[in-house]
């Protein structure tokens, strides 16, 4: 991001060393500024005259003449007394062309590069440009000569793979400017592809790149000076999971959670949702979790096709990579990185999908910090901020009408790994306490194989209200209260089950055991997809209305068999059949022949007159 020559000189020095918390002191009277980027030199020979390593940290805290940074590196050797530079520049990430398809550390060092040059592990105190300086972009302007513009206006395009990738007014500009030139043609970032004039005269000369620090939301400023409005999430994102679409929707531009114990499918349930969702651009924050873990999430996960037929994932997709293995301190800053980038490609109208795995990892970084800066200590020793820290990061998503009127997204779904599965624990607490869909995954339905292991009778989605009109008018007025009675019946069926438990099947009426069946084959056929299959992995939501009226109509209707068996044999056969169904493709003879099975059955199976 910054190269050595663009430093500035050593203005400060360290006065104290503990773990990753470096204390460091200006040597003249150099002010000291909250999160701000330091380098630090440590001692040692130069190599062609220059420092062989520049240690990035990030100044956390500031107390009268000395300041705490922390470093994103390893300090070992690093001593009282070694120089520090002062960038100037709070954490910041670069955006432009190039983002895509690319896959970085928290602090944006791409490491592609750097395993070509260093092998997999980058050197400490290397420093890296995020995006390729050499290759060209064709620029196409959309501003000529004497038009005005100001932050967040589009002053050009270029083809970043399939996308139009908006070269945008840096959104830290301030004030009215005019375009004094532009040009067209091949340039690489560091080109200008533009000169701005303002009303004092001052000028500012444009490349395809601008900066922008992580820990603040690129829209704050924008929408204070009118330039884009925030917009109600009122569309569901459709992932084309059942049991996410119809029970548990997420808003376009809300925020969901997916808590679960080790195993229970978190990272496989994201990748599902981050493979379907109708979203253009999906950005993955791999946080903290085993490197075995995230070298299968950038190494698989890229090849498969991109369902929309165009290209493969990797296209569309900007991973942030910090394993267990890596710096804490860059784990904590992963997240920012990651919505910071996906905040940046929301500002050229399109709708972005960012999932982080996991966020307890990073609140376990965030607690590290607290624990060497010595702060008072919240519950479980996190720090007593992490609940505005949660909210501070969920909060980002949203939905927004841009510059130049467009709407852009960006969704986010975190997963939280709590300890043993508790989910009373500060982080999922204070996660819940914040998003508007919770999807909980429990170990028994994982070790039943219910896959996805989601509890429907734990889990809640917030967005029903939100949502209800586009329902209203995409799939009919009935749709949210026939799916809370068929929540209602998974938990009568819980109910019965819990008896049966008890007093075995005898101990309920044919009555209660035909809703416990009903409940089961709901399950079966409607929560449970497989992934493994490659038409029931993908429901398109035409297909869930299709299947759910189905399933609908059988849980409503009042069978009268004659005994329990009886009943079973009626829905075994049933969930069998609609097993078939949901593995049969859209308009295939196997799918018109099960369906009419299924009608055939439901119209002959016994039943109550109804009185
Ligand atoms: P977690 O991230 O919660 O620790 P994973 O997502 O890695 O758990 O899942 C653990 C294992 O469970 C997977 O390797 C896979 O074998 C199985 N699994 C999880 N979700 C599914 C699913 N939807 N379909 C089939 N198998 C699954
Ligand atoms: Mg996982």
């Amino acid at each position: 991001m910054t190269s050595h020559a663009q430093l500035p000189e050593p203005t400060a020095r360290i006065v104290a060393v503990q773990d990753d918390l470096v204390t460091l002191a200006p040597l003249d009277d150099a002010p000291l500024i909250k999160n701000e980027v330091v380098y630090i030199i440590p001692h040692g020979p130069e190599r062609d005259g220059k420092p062989r390593e520049y240690l990035k940290a990030e100044v956390l805290r500031v107390r009268g003449s000395t300041a705490e940074a922390q470093v994103f590196e390893s300090t070992a050797g690093v001593r009282v007394g070694d120089r520090v530079i002062q960038s100037g520049e709070m954490l910041s990430v670069a955006l432009g062309p190039g983002l895509l398809s690319t896959v970085f550390d928290g602090l944006q060092n791409p490491l592609a590069d750097i395993a070509a040059e260093y092998g997999f592990f980058l050197p400490r105190g290397v420093l890296t440009n995020a995006l390729d300086q050499n290759r060209k972009w064709a620029f196409e302007p959309k501003v000529k000569s004497r038009d005005p513009v100001r932050a967040g206006d589009t002053l050009g395009t270029v083809p970043e793979g399939r996308f139009e990738h908006k070269i945008m007014v840096p959104f830290s500009l301030t004030g009215n400017w005019t375009v004094e030139r532009v040009r067209e043609g091949a340039f690489t970032i560091n080109e200008v592809v533009a000169t701005l004039r303002n009303e004092r005269g001052e000028t500012r000369d444009l490349t395809m790149v601008q900066h922008w620090p992580v820990r603040r939301a690129i829209p704050e400023k924008l929408v204070r000076s009118g330039q884009c409005e925030r917009l109600y999430p009122n569309e569901p994102l459709i992932t084309t999971l059942r049991l996410i679409d119809t029970f548990f929707p997420i808003a376009r531009g809300g925020m969901g959670c997916i808590p679960g114990p080790f195993g229970a499918g978190k990272t496989v349930l994201q990748s599902l949702i981050s493979r379907f969702s109708a979203v253009n651009i999906v950005i993955v924050v791999a946080c903290g979790e085993r490197a075995g873990e995230v070298v299968e999430t950038i190494t698989e996960f890229p090849q498969q096709p991109d369902p929309s037929g165009h290209g493969t994932l990797m296209d569309r997709t900007v991973i942030i990579c910090n394993t267990s293995s890596m710096p804490v301190a860059a784990r904590e800053a992963s997240i920012y990185t990651g919505i910071t980038l996906g905040e940046y490609y929301r500002q050229m109208g399109y709708d972005v999908l960012l999932i982080a795995d996991s966020t307890s990892r990073w609140a376990q970084a965030m607690r590290e910090t607290s624990g060497r800066l010595e702060e008072i200590p919240g519950e479980e020793a996190f720090p007593a901020y992490l609940d505005s820290a949660i909210k501070g990061v969920y909060e980002r998503a949203g939905v927004l009408r841009t510059a130049t009127g467009e709407t852009g997204s960006l969704t986010m779904i975190g997963t939280v790994s709590p300890a043993g599965g508790n989910f009373e624990e500060p982080v999922t607490q204070s996660t819940l306490g914040t998003v508007k869909t919770f999807l909980g995954l429990s170990s028994e339905r994982a070790y039943k194989r219910f896959y996805p292991a989601v509890d429907p009778l734990l889990s809640w989605s917030r967005y029903h209200t939100q949502l209800a009109a586009w329902y209203d008018k995409n799939i009919g007025p009935d749709w949210v209260p026939r799916v809370e009675e068929m929540i209602d019946l998974l938990k009568k069926g819980d109910e019965i089950n819990r008896m049966m438990q008890v007093t075995g099947e005898e101990g309920v009426s044919t009555e209660d055991f035909v809703l416990q069946q009903k409940a089961l084959f709901l399950d079966m056929v409607y929560l449970q997809q497989d992934a493994f299959d490659d038409v029931d992995v993908s429901a398109p939501l035409a297909r869930q209305q299709e299947t759910f009226d189905l399933v609908y109509k059988i849980a409503r209707t009042g069978f009268a068999f004659d005994g329990k068996d009886a009943v079973r044999r009626f829905f075994t056969e049933q969930t069998s059949l609609f097993r078939n169904l949901n593995y049969a493709a859209d308009g295939s003879q196997d799918r018109r022949d099960l369906l009419e099975k299924i009608c055939e059955n439901v119209r002959s199976a016994p039943r109550h007159v109804p009185a």
